[in-house]
């Protein structure tokens, strides 16, 4: 078994797996991640692999963390004021 993104395993690749990366427009670099980006499917990098799953892996955090700090602040709010 070959490494899928290094030597043998890149070699059938078109230019051994080498282009202009989409995201970040670097050239004669290694674009081999397939990643989402804007609803597209597109190969992206290694440096822009890794900044995209960082960025995902912050707003999965952040949606966590304010749906559940939202969850609470709701109930007092709905309570009618009788004044
Ligand atoms: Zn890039």
């Amino acid at each position: 078994m070959s490494k899928a993104h290094r030597g043998t395993g890149i070699r059938k690749e078109v230019n051994h797996g080498r282009g202009t990366c989409p995201v970040c427009g670097k050239t004669q670099i290694k674009v081999l991640y397939d990643q989402d980006v804007d609803g597209k499917k597109v190969k992206v990098c290694k440096v822009c692999k890794a900044a995209l799953k960082n960025k995902a892996q912050k707003e999965a955090r952040l949606a966590k963390k304010t749906a559940a700090a939202e969850a609470p602040a709701e109930a007092p709010a709905e309570t009618p004021s009788e004044a």
